[in-house]
């Protein structure tokens, strides 16, 4: 049995959740929260919560950065693309995501733009020196997983005097995404986290002391079938022993301390933080990061000027609830038949991390 394999054991799963069972008390539920979108597509993946006992119930998250992104910053990177000019590089997981009016990336480059799919930052950069007469924008989005990607760019452009290259920036910050779907006080009705293995990699696990000491168990788990098991297990005893606290499940692949290195890049190129509007939990103060001063000119905002607008997401769909929690993707009166992966409305059918996409390739529908 390799290592992926021994995280999937049959076994073991059933042990582990015979001892879930064992653990729940009969008389309250628990609510955990898998605050990452990866997190809730091995959940489905697996029919885990088939496995679990009904007093338990996950709970989606905001932790996929395509789902919170608005569809506002959907429309600046296609009217950059569209109207401007510029060679505009994004992740292939950004191409059918709608903007306003259902506008995607897709449509913009059936009509004419010039959008060309990377697989990382330096993708980005060759683009920018095989075109020096165009402009090049790499469309950065992500959480801190994927911001060190971005910082790194910034850096190798400045310091190669990339004129033509520039970043727009939707790189988001995971505490305040946290604070916000826990609210102030005691109004949240979650009793824990499961907090995302590989953003915590990079943020390390001291970041989420805070939520343990306001009495809100957090537990890092990995991306296989077992962590996500243990994680239940683990937050469903600290839950009983009202012992909040920050449980590292993913030793294998993170510190408390995170990454140095990765946090240097993002503070050295995004030292400051802005107010930026997620889907489903409105404007959060200082949830995104910020281009710096020194990097000013490869910050495709200021470059191009650009302008942020609100726009409503699509009648009827329900993402703005499914990314706080609120709802369940099931809830959705187009879910499978006006909006399916092929037809998608809103973002959280396109995103490989996203809960409608989940429950459409894994749910019980098929
Ligand atoms: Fe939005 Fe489609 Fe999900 Fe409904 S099924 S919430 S329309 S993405």
């Amino acid at each position: 049995m390799n290592l992926i394999e021994q995280f999937r054991d049959g076994g073991l799963a059933h042990a582990l959740c015979d001892a879930i069972a064992a653990a729940c008390r009969p008389d309250r539920d628990y609510r955990l929260m898998e605050v990452c979108g990866g997190h809730t597509h091995v959940i489905a993946r697996y029919s885990l919560e088939d496995l679990l006992p009904p007093q338990v119930r996950l709970v989606h998250g905001p932790g996929c950065p395509v789902c919170v992104l608005p569809a506002g910053r959907i429309d600046l990177a296609i009217g950059l693309a569209l109207d401007r000019g510029v060679i505009l590089c994004t992740y292939g997981d950004m191409m059918r995501v709608p903007g306003s009016h259902r506008a995607t990336l897709t449509r913009a480059r059936a009509a004419g733009a010039d959008i060309r799919m990377v697989l990382s930052t330096l993708d980005a950069l060759r683009i920018a020196h095989e075109n020096p007469a165009r402009e090049v924008v790499f469309l950065g989005i992500g959480f801190e997983t994927t911001a060190p990607a971005t910082a790194v760019a910034l850096k190798v452009a400045r310091s190669e005097a990339l004129a033509n290259f520039s970043v727009l920036n939707n790189h988001l910050l995971t505490a305040p995404a946290l604070r916000a779907v826990l609210g102030e006080g005691d109004e949240t009705t979650l009793d824990g986290l499961i907090a995302p293995g590989h953003v915590s990699t990079i943020i390390g696990t001291r970041l989420y002391d805070e939520f343990a000491e306001r009495g809100q168990g957090v537990y890092v788990a990995g991306f296989e079938p077992l962590d996500l098991l243990e994680a239940v297990l683990l937050l469903i005893r600290q839950i009983n022993d009202r012992a909040p606290r920050v449980d590292n499940g993913y030793s294998r692949a993170l510190t408390a301390e995170g990454n140095p290195r990765a946090l240097a890049a993002m503070a050295e190129t995004m030292p400051e933080r802005r107010g930026f509007e997620w889907r489903g939990l409105g404007i959060l103060a200082d949830s995104a990061t910020q281009i710096g001063e020194d990097f000013a000119a490869f910050d495709a905002e200021r470059r191009f000027d650009l302008c942020y607008e609100p726009v409503p997401d699509p009648k009827s769909c329900i993402c703005a609830d499914i990314v706080r929690g609120a709802r369940r993707p099931e809830a959705c009166k187009l879910f499978g038949t006006v909006c399916t992966p092929d037809d998608p409305i809103g973002p959280c059918m396109v995103s490989s991390e996203g809960a409608c996409a989940a429950q459409w390739r894994f749910g019980r529908h098929r």
